[in-house]
Formats: structure tokens, C-alpha cells, sequence
């Protein structure tokens, strides 16, 4: 197997990742001096904030990901290959992937990050995740096929399995599913499963600690605190989960709950990667990089977004896990690469935010804090506007407007691949 990429004199950048950074700085670098390899083990870009509408069957993958080839149509300076990458030999200056080895002028890092389940093997098999598209297509799927199986359940005990939901963690993904789950029982449950008792399902929120979106305003998460409330999620703060098996959650306050399907986001960690020194890493095994995004010690060998551990006065235990940093930090890198800028990176927050179902959002500014109807237009807009491609931002447009007016969403196809058992 080969990657198949001819010589060239041009300065190669390799690319490893197209997510907000890899992607955000291969667009930079299109139609530059560099000849750009952009690798991915996906051929397409996931917008990963609205993961969890595509689970609640709100929207189709393909309005949240966009194909990595379409974007470089008009750039020939720019290669893609699909590939998953193994190790890297920084003395020879080579990547070695699934497809092959590939040599690099100057190599970057960008593969983001994955769920931390903190060394518990027990909830590596029994929890689900909500890290790429796969996963929110079979939590969709899920979902669907256990409130099938709860309309075949006379047990009671038995049925609460299939269609109570727990959720562990609560920032803002796990906030922003919790309301989702909630409307998706409120409001679409009793019309199609007209013969199951929507009071039966329940949906827990579960937080270590004392209370939800710990990097927001105190307002925002009191606020998101009253919101989930409000549309009868059950929210358990300063609680931990001790165990979940399959069928039962278990928790530090001797709670048990009948639930088959436990979502993890309680936490998120990067994968080591073969071939850099061991004193590259830091906290959540992130990579330390300096104000040039250089991982410490190497010449030509870069790190951005969720993987690089960069500290700046303002954020002494490196910047938040967000869209922002990584594109911010992508776009310092191309200045960077094509010479314009020697000045350090820092990091200018914009703000951050969360929406709780229908009409409900908190957004935290950097001078001040709003939440409500306002909040959530805001949080539409913005996350229309940050996705990529005309098609995808009216695709998602109409189904917003259509779930509105509607109360409802027109996805909820049970669609299992041939040689897959049903989850
Ligand atoms: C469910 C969810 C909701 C979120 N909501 C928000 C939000 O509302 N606002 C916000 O700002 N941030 C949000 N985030 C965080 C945000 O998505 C990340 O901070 C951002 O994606 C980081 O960008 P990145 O480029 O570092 O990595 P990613 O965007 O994760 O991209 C990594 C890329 O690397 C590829 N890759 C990984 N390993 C390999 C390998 N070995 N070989 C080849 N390719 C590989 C992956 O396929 C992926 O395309 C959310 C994250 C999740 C999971």
C-alpha cells in the first residue's frame, strides 16, 4: 500500500486531522507556496457541535459534514488521503500511515481529542460516546430500536431500561443533549409512540460536581440548571457514577437507575502518538506546544487545536477544548508557515454558549452574560454561520425552522448496515 504522492520541490506541509484546525489551516495554506497532504481517516469534515441533533434524528449527517474533496476542488496545491496515521520518525522526517510512509518539510498534529474514560473498561464497553458522526447515527438508532422494543415490554421495571437515558457530564454537550432528549420525549414521543407512557421515560443529567457548564458565568449555569429543570430533566449534581454494566447505572449516593443507554461526556483525552518523546505530554495527555504552536523540542513539528497544550499568562492550564482555539490557532500557523507573523498566539475569547431545547440558551460574552429566547437566536446564528458550505447552512436552516413551526422532525429512520448486528 502506498500513498502515492510524487516528489515535489515545494515545501511539504503535512496535515494529520481535518477537523477545525487541520481543515481551518489547509484552507489557509490552499493556493500557497507549500504543496499541502491533508490526512484523515474520514474523507469528510464533522461539525462537531451538532453531533447531538443528528442523534436526536433532528438532522442528517450529511447537513453536518462536509466532503474534504469538495472544499479543495480549485486548490491543486492541496492532496487528500484518507488514512489513518501510525507513528512518525521526526529524525527522518516521515509520517507512517495505514497507506504508507510520506516524507514532510514541516509536520502538524491535529487529531483532536477522544473520550477519557478514565481507565474504567467496564465503561468503555457499556457507555456510549459522542465523538463522530458513527456514534451519533447509532445513538439515533438506538434510541429508536429501544423504544420499539419498549412498546413490546409489559414489565415495567424492564421497559424503564429501554427508555430511561442517563447522561454523565455536564458541560456543554451534555447539557445540550439532556434538553434535546427532553424535547424529543416532550414533544415527538407521545405522537409517535402513542402507546407508551411518555411520564415513564426518564432522562438524568449526572455531575461530579456542584454545578453544570463549569467554564461559563455562575448566571449561565444556574440558569441552564433551571432550564433543564423546567422541561423535567433530572439534574443530579455532586454525584458520581460508580458503575454502569449494561442495564443499570450505579453512583456514589447508592442511586440506581435502569438504563441501557448511558451517554459518557464526562471528559475527554488525546491519544499518544507513536514516535514522539515521552516529555512531549502533559495534562490529558495534551501536547505541549510553545507561543509558535512547535511541540517542545522539535524544529518542524507542530500541534493545534484540542491536542496542544499551550500556556499563556491568561490561561496557565492551556486553553479551552473549543472550535475557537483550534481555528484561531490554525490561522496564527498559516501567518506563521508563510512568514507574515513571528508574534507569540494568544488566544482572544469570543464567548461561549449553550442551548437547552426550544427558545432556551445561556451565552457568556466577554464583558457580559445573557440567557432565554435572545441567547438562543444567538446561538442559531452562530452555528449556522460557522458551518461550512451554502447547501449545508440551508439544510440546516429548513430543519430548524421545520422542527419549530412543527414540533416536529421528520428523520427518525431506523437504518442498520448490512453486516452490523443491531445495537
Ligand atoms: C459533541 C461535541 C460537542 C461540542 N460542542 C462544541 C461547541 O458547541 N462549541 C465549541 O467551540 N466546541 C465544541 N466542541 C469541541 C470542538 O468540537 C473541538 O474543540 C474541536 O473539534 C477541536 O478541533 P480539532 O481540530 O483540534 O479536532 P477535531 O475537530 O476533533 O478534528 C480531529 C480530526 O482528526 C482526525 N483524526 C483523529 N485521529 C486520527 C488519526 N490517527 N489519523 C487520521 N485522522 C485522525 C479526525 O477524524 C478528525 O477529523 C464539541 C465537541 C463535541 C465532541
Amino acid at each position: 500500500m502506498s500513498l502515492n504522492i510524487k516528489e515535489t520541490t515545494k515545501k511539504r506541509v503535512v496535515i494529520v486531522g481535518a477537523g477545525f484546525a487541520g481543515l481551518s489551516l489547509a484552507r489557509k495554506l490552499a493556493k500557497s507556496e507549500f504543496e499541502v497532504v491533508l490526512l484523515d481517516r474520514y474523507n469528510y469534515h464533522q461539525f462537531q457541535p451538532l453531533f447531538y441533533q443528528v442523534a436526536m434524528a433532528g438532522l442528517e449527517p450529511s447537513a453536518i459534514s462536509f466532503p474534504l474533496r469538495k472544499v479543495f476542488q480549485k486548490s491543486k496545491n492541496v492532496i487528500i488521503r484518507i488514512c489513518e496515521l501510525e507513528s512518525i520518525d521526526t529524525e527522518k522526517n516521515e509520517v507512517h500511515t495505514s497507506l504508507g510512509s510520506l516524507q514532510y518539510d514541516h509536520l502538524v498534529l491535529s487529531m483532536g481529542a477522544t473520550t477519557n474514560f478514565f481507565g474504567n473498561e467496564e465503561l468503555e464497553k457499556n457507555a456510549l460516546t459522542m465523538k463522530s458522526t458513527e456514534d451519533a447515527l447509532y445513538l439515533r438508532n438506538k434510541i429508536l430500536l429501544d423504544y420499539e422494543s419498549a412498546l413490546l415490554t409489559a414489565d415495567y421495571d424492564k421497559r424503564q431500561g429501554y427508555i430511561d437515558i442517563v447522561i454523565v457530564g455536564g458541560g456543554a454537550t451534555g447539557v445540550e443533549l439532556a434538553g434535546a432528549l427532553a424535547e424529543m420525549r416532550n414533544f415527538i414521543l407521545p405522537k409517535d409512540y402513542k402507546e407508551l407512557d411518555n411520564s415513564e421515560v426518564d432522562i438524568y443529567l449526572i455531575q461530579s460536581g456542584e454545578k453544570l457548564l463549569q467554564g461559563m458565568s455562575e448566571k449561565s449555569s444556574r440558569k441552564a440548571l433551571e432550564f433543564l429543570q423546567k422541561i423535567g430533566v433530572e439534574v443530579l449534581l455532586n454525584t458520581r457514577v460508580t458503575s454502569v454494566d449494561g442495564e443499570y447505572v450505579k453512583t456514589n449516593t447508592d442511586k440506581s437507575i435502569r438504563a441501557k443507554k448511558v451517554i459518557w461526556a464526562a471528559g475527554i483525552t488525546c491519544r499518544t502518538i507513536e514516535g514522539l518523546r515521552s516529555d512531549c505530554y502533559c495534562r490529558g495527555n495534551r501536547i505541549a506546544v510553545d507561543r509558535s504552536h512547535l511541540i517542545k523540542g522539535y524544529k518542524n513539528v507542530y500541534a493545534l487545536g484540542d491536542l496542544a497544550f499551550m500556556e499563556e499568562e491568561k490561561y496557565p492550564n492551556g486553553h479551552p477544548q473549543v472550535a475557537q482555539v483550534a481555528i484561531q490557532q490554525a490561522r496564527n500557523l498559516a501567518k506563521i508557515l508563510k512568514g507574515k507573523s513571528e508574534s507569540p498566539f494568544s488566544y482572544k475569547d469570543l464567548g461561549s454558549m449553550a442551548t437547552i431545547g426550544r427558545n432556551k440558551a445561556v451565552v457568556d460574552l466577554p464583558s457580559f452574560s445573557f440567557t432565554g429566547f435572545f441567547a438562543w437566536i444567538m446561538w442559531l446564528i452562530v452555528h449556522l454561520a460557522s458551518l461550512i458550505g451554502v447547501r449545508n447552512r440551508f439544510l440546516v436552516l429548513f430543519n430548524w425552522m421545520w422542527n419549530y413551526v412543527t414540533y416536529d422532525q421528520s428523520l427518525r429512520l431506523i437504518i442498520r448496515t448490512k453486516n452490523r448486528k443491531a445495537p
